[in-house]
């Protein structure tokens, strides 16, 4: 298959092997799970249990809120023991209510009956929805509505870009035969008629499990594509490009040529869903980095805490300097170990003093265009920089900023070291705030307009039926009236004097 290149992106040192030698492992339910109804895209889910309840594994815990976001399950079987508003990773002063939960030691499972592979897409879709299912490859949007609308070509992502995460080289390694049955399945729910499987050419033995997964369960309509190391490859626009050649109009969707992208992960969870019957209730978390005693790659219930993941991980080396969640170039930083693990969460990363990529003090920017050739958005970073800089936020995004994609690649390309993706994080977030604020300025003024409406009309209408009342009142109604009246006495008469 001939692939293209996509523009900027840089090479960066791979870290896979580190967490990658000892398989997957499973870690055991912590003492308490920590569940949060927001680990999706959309509305926060609506808490269905409370403190007291018995609950069995697989058993659903909060509903998504009016069809926006995605339903969340027990991992375990046990007792709720709260409901408590926690704060989120990286979303300072945000809380949102976790669903706490003991695990008893022989509780019930609570599975769905099983669907056969080739179930109608109708059947497919509303599994997967009710199973909980997002995208695991972090944007966390509802699989069974980015499968609702037909597609021509279906990407899986195996093509895991950032240094030092693992858990999808992990997973296909195990369990490559359960994505590619998964990826047929993806393909009847979505419609698509071509299933492009892309893997990085960096795992190699996950390439060897994926071929021989495709060879037995799916060479009519998988095709297993062998894609270069390139960060941020496994960015979805990146990857489209470099598959089929062409760009996602800015501002626009995958679904916008004809595509879907899902990760390899999503794809085996819905597999499972389907054919098992299994809820959303763990997922493979990637814990490295120089500050973790023995990395590796851990089958994790949904809920547990990082401090008890990195426990299981041997605990903190004397390096240890920065705690991240997620990658080193898009990952979030963490201010302390006790937030728990929701469903988009692919790694745990522990950074020393080495790693850390703001060394040297930011000096002004000296126009060399180094961030404008890195940049996979084809923005112009310095310019960005400079808008931002002067508070010109609307003409920031006017030249595209909400295209970045906050990958960082202009930050590392950066001699002058300047912070250039964090600047374009806030002035996002400071926009966003803005066009929240309009928003609500334009429904509270559309509310004021419709009452004022209302009140005109009601008034109009009492004074309608007020003039009708008045007509009614008038001296030729009152004539007719009376003639009426006597009318009808003299027909009374009349019917009196009959024999
Ligand atoms: S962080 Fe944004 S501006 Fe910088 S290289 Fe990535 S996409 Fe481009
Ligand atoms: S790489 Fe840094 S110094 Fe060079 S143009 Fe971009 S922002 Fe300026």
């Amino acid at each position: 298959m001939h692939l293209h290149r996509f523009h900027g992106g840089l090479d960066l040192p791979g870290h896979k092997a580190e967490s990658t030698a000892g398989g997957l492992r499973r870690l055991p339910p912590s003492a308490r799970l920590y569940l949060s109804v927001l680990q999706h895209a959309g509305l926060p889910a609506e808490p269905c249990v409370a403190p007291g309840d018995s609950v069995a594994r697989g058993q659903r815990i909060a509903i998504a809120e009016g069809g926006a976001g995605a339903d969340l399950h027990s991992p375990v079987a046990g007792r709720v023991i709260a409901i408590e508003a926690l704060p989120l990773p990286g979303t300072p002063g945000i809380e949102v209510p976790h669903v706490v939960i003991e695990p008893a030691p022989d509780g019930a499972l609570q599975a769905q009956p099983a669907l056969p592979e080739d179930a109608d897409a109708d059947a497919l879709r509303a599994r997967i929805r009710d199973a909980g299912i997002v995208g695991l490859g972090g944007a966390g949007f509802p699989t069974a509505g980015k499968l609702a609308a037909a597609r021509a070509t279906l990407v899986i992502n195996g093509a895991e870009c950032e240094p030092w995460i693992a858990c999808d080289d992990a997973l296909l390694r195990e369990h490559a035969d359960e994505v590619v049955r998964g990826a047929r399945m993806m393909a009847r729910a979505s419609g698509a008629s071509r299933v492009l499987l892309a893997v990085e050419d960096s795992m190699r033995e996950a390439i060897t499990a994926c071929g021989e997964a495709v060879q037995a369960h799916g060479q009519d309509l998988v095709e297993l594509v062998v894609v270069p190391t390139r960060y941020p490859e496994g960015g979805e626009r990146q990857l489209i490009q470099v598959l089929t050649g062409q760009e996602v109009p800015r501002g626009g969707l995958p679904r916008d040529i004809g595509v879907i992208v899902l990760n390899v992960a999503t794809v085996r969870a819905a597999w499972r869903a389907v054919v098992l019957g299994e809820a959303l209730c763990e997922r493979v978390v990637t814990v490295t980095g120089p500050g973790v005693a023995r990395p590796g790659n851990f089958i994790v219930p949904l809920g547990t805490r990082v401090c008890d993941l990195v426990a299981h991980a041997g605990g903190y080396t004397p390096a240890a300097r920065r705690l991240m969640l997620g990658g080193p170039m898009m990952g979030t930083a963490l201010p302390h170990d006790g937030f728990a693990i929701g469903k988009t969460h692919n790694c745990v990363l522990v950074l020393g003093d080495a790693d850390l990529r703001t060394a040297g003090d930011e000096m002004p920017c000296i126009r060399c265009g180094d961030c404008a050739t890195a940049c996979p958005s084809r923005l112009l970073p310095q310019q960005l920089h400079w808008q931002a800089r002067a508070g010109r936020l609307d003409e920031a995004r006017g030249q595209g900023l909400f295209d970045c994609i906050e990958c960082g690649c202009c930050d590392l390309a950066c001699p002058s070291h300047i912070p250039l993706t964090q600047q374009f994080r806030l002035a996002k977030g400071e926009l966003l705030a803005r066009d929240a604020d309009a928003a609500n300025a334009e429904a509270a003024r559309q509310r004021f307009e419709s009452r004022r409406e209302r009140l005109e009309r009601e008034a109009g209408e009492r004074e309608a039926r007020r003039a009708a009342r008045k007509a009614a009142a008038s001296p030729d109604a009152v004539a007719a009236a009376l003639e009426r009246a006597r009318a009808k006495r003299a027909a009374s008469d009349d019917a009196g004097d009959r024999p």
